[in-house]
């Protein structure tokens, strides 16, 4: 393992911002990760967790050491005729995993094509696109808890995923490094193609349903409707969607009946765009 010091960052985050780290430090594997958990370095030093640097703004020098958790590898767990259960080390890249798993035809998460940063982080903020939150192919995911090196898992329901957020942004918040999470994915999944305008390009692209053409087609929405970061430095949206009642969209649709909105059980979520593309509704 290799320390560095006063390391640039730029190329380590979307927004491209130029910020250093007193010490910069790449974890390859989790016995490595246990060691340097116990260093001189480690202990006297705050610490900063990096995966991919897509949701990440550095307003300034970090002074502490940033840890960059490269670990690689995915293991099918089992398999039987309708599911497939798959562990994803924290390191792989989220879009690459997603790409592996619609090249097998395995169904939920190809609807979170094309969205920037890594597996590990993929249960931070449940990340969500196209009707489609991580949170319900997520089995359990793994960490090591920083205190003591210890090897633990979360069940989905410890977690606490909510919409674009769980435990690890709040109490488990620098407790813990995720090492992996264990997915499982769907041989036959109930297609999801109602969200925003994925049919219409499917329409435009010639192509039926299925998990490939999903996962194409909003690969090409992505790519046509958000800056690249490569070009204009970003994070993603900064904003969530509001989430109201059934009774206020009730009120809000006799004042404003175009208001677009995503029903779900008990709640509704509205489109948060609208509020700044279409200002003449509201
Ligand atoms: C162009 C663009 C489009 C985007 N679109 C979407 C979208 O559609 N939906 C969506 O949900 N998000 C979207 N995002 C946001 C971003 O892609 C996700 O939040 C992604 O999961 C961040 O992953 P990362 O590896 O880059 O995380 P980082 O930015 O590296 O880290 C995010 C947070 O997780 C912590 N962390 C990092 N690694 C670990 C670890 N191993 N264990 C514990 N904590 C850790 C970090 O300290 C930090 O607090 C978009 C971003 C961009 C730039």
């Amino acid at each position: 393992m290799q320390i560095k010091e006063n390391y640039q960052l730029k190329s380590l985050n979307t927004f491209g911002v130029e910020a250093r780290a007193k010490y910069f430090c790449e974890l390859n594997s989790i016995e490595e990760t246990q060691e340097f958990l116990k260093s001189e370095l480690f202990l006297n030093n705050k610490f900063l967790l990096l995966g991919g640097g897509s949701n990440i703004l550095f307003t300034q020098d970090f002074d502490g050491v940033v840890l960059k958790i490269n670990y690689k590898g995915k293991d099918i767990i089992s398999a039987d005729e309708n599911h497939v259960v798959i562990k994803a080390f924290a390191g792989e890249t989220w879009d690459d995993f997603v790409n592996y798993c619609t090249f097998n035809n395995w169904g939920g998460v190809e609807n979170l094509t094309s969205i920037p940063g890594n597996v590990g982080t993929c249960p931070v903020q449940n990340i969500g696109a196209y009707g489609a939150e991580v949170k319900d192919t997520i089995i359990s995911v793994e960490v090591l808890r920083i205190e003591d090196g210890a090897l633990l898992s979360f069940k989905n329901e410890e977690c606490k995923f909510g919409y674009r957020n769980s435990i690890f942004k709040n109490e488990a918040k620098n407790k813990y490094i995720i090492t992996a999470v264990i997915f499982r994915l769907d041989k036959h999944p109930k297609l999801n193609t109602t969200y925003g305008a994925v049919n219409e390009e499917l329409e435009k692209m010639y192509l039926t349903p299925s998990i490939q053409n999903i996962s194409k087609a909003i690969a090409v929405m992505r790519n046509n409707k958000l800056p690249n970061p490569k070009v204009n430095g970003n994070a993603g949206s900064f904003f969530k969607n509001p989430i109201i009642s059934k009774e206020h969209l009730e009120k809000l649709l006799l004042k404003y009946p175009r208001i677009r909105y995503f029903p779900s059980e008990d709640e509704i979520k509205l489109a948060m765009l609208q509020y700044i593309t279409n200002k003449h509704w509201f």
